[in-house]
C-alpha cells in the first residue's frame, strides 16, 4: 500500500505541472489514469485575479484516505492566512504534517474538515486548471523527464522561446552550466540521460517553475538533499524565484526561514506557535528549542568539514 502511494503521489504532483503538454507526456498520463481525478464542480470558477496569491487554511482537518476513521488526524484545525507576496514558512519535527500542508495547498487531496481558500474562494469551487496555473512546487527531489533540458523546461510553458528558456535559467543560476554541456539545451537528461548533480537538477526545476510563473510557490525542503555548496547555489536561485510571489516554504534548515514574514511551527498536526524568527526565539517554545538543536548540529558539521580539510 505505502509502496504504491508514494510514487503515485509523485505522479499526482507532476500532473499539476504537466497538464499543459499532454501529448509529449502521454505515457505518464496512462499511469495518471490510476489516480482518482479531481472533478470540477459544475459552477467552478477560475481563481480571482484581483486577489491572486492569497492563501487561507481555515480550521483544516485532514486524514489520509487510508487512515482509520478514529485515527488522530494528520492535520488538526490548521488555520493561517497568507497575503499576496508574503513569505511564510512551516517548520517542525519530521512527521508533523508540513508536506501534507503542501499537498493540500496544491489540492492533491481534499480536506476532511474546514477549507482551503485561494484568493478568497474555496478550492473546491475553483476550476482545477486555474489552480494548476496558480501553484508551482519545488520539492526535495525534482523529477526530470527523459527528454532534452529544453523540453523539460517547456513542459511548464509550451511554446516558450529559446530566449525565454535562457532568461529563466540565468535567474535560476543554471544557464552557464547548461551552456557548457556539449549539446547545451538539447542535452538529454532524466533516467538514462546525462547525469546531473542534485543541485543542477534542482536549479533546472527552479528555472521550470520560473517559466510557469505561478502566483504561489510551494517549496518543500527544496535544498535538503544537497551538500552545503550546492545548497548555497540553489538557495540563491530560490531567492530569485521567490521574488514577487507568495511563498509557502517548508525548510528543514531553520536559517533559510529566518527572514520569513511569518513562521508557523507545526507539531503533530497542529500549529503550536507562529511569529517572526525574533518573536519565536523570544517566546522560548518549540521553535527556540529546534533552533538551539540545529545550531549545535551545524557547529559540529562545520568542525567536521574543517577536519576533512586538514587531512
Ligand atoms: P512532515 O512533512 O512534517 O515530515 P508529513 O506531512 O509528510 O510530515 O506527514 C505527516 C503524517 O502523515 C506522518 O505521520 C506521516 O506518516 C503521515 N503520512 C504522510 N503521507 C501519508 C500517506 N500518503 N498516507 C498515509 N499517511 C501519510
Ligand atoms: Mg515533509
Amino acid at each position: 500500500q505505502t509502496r504504491l502511494t508514494m510514487p503515485l503521489l509523485g505522479l499526482m504532483r507532476m500532473a499539476l505541472d504537466v497538464q499543459t503538454s499532454k501529448a509529449l507526456f502521454a505515457r505518464i498520463f496512462e499511469y495518471l489514469d490510476l489516480v482518482p481525478a479531481i472533478r470540477d464542480a459544475p459552477d467552478a470558477r477560475p481563481v480571482d485575479d484581483a486577489r491572486l496569491g492569497e492563501v487561507e487554511f481555515d480550521e483544516v482537518v485532514f486524514r489520509y484516505p487510508d487512515a482509520e476513521d478514529d485515527a488522530v488526524p494528520t492535520l488538526d484545525r490548521v488555520s493561517f492566512h497568507v497575503e499576496p507576496g508574503q513569505y511564510v514558512a512551516f517548520v517542525g519535527p519530521s512527521g508533523a504534517g508540513k508536506t501534507t500542508i503542501a499537498y493540500l495547498a496544491a489540492r492533491l487531496y481534499e480536506v476532511s474538515g474546514g477549507a482551503v481558500r485561494f484568493a478568497g474562494d474555496d478550492v473546491r469551487e475553483i476550476r482545477h486548471d486555474s489552480l494548476v496555473d496558480a501553484v508551482g512546487t519545488v520539492s526535495q527531489e525534482s523529477y526530470l523527464f527523459h527528454a532534452s533540458i529544453a523540453d523539460n523546461l517547456r513542459y511548464a510553458k509550451p511554446g516558450a522561446s529559446d530566449a525565454e528558456l535562457e532568461a529563466v535559467c540565468r535567474r535560476a543560476n543554471i544557464h552557464e552550466t547548461i551552456a557548457s554541456f556539449p549539446e547545451g539545451y538539447a542535452t538529454i537528461v532524466g533516467e538514462r540521460g546525462y547525469r546531473l548533480s542534485g543541485g543542477e537538477k534542482q536549479r533546472i526545476a527552479i528555472a521550470r517553475v520560473l517559466l510557469k510563473d505561478p502566483a504561489v510557490l510551494v517549496l518543500d525542503e527544496a535544498t535538503s538533499a544537497l551538500d552545503t555548496l550546492s545548497e548555497r547555489h540553489v538557495q540563491r536561485a530560490l531567492d530569485a524565484a521567490s521574488h514577487g510571489r507568495t511563498v509557502l516554504s517548508i525548510a528543514h534548515r531553520l536559517s533559510t526561514v529566518r527572514h520569513a514574514d511569518t513562521i508557523h511551527v507545526l507539531d503533530r498536526g497542529r500549529i503550536v506557535e507562529s511569529g517572526t524568527h525574533e518573536e519565536l526565539i523570544e517566546r522560548g517554545g518549540l521553535y527556540a528549542t529546534l533552533h538551539a538543536e540545529q545550531h549545535v548540529e551545524q557547529e559540529l558539521a562545520v568542525d567536521g568539514e574543517e577536519a576533512d580539510h586538514v587531512e
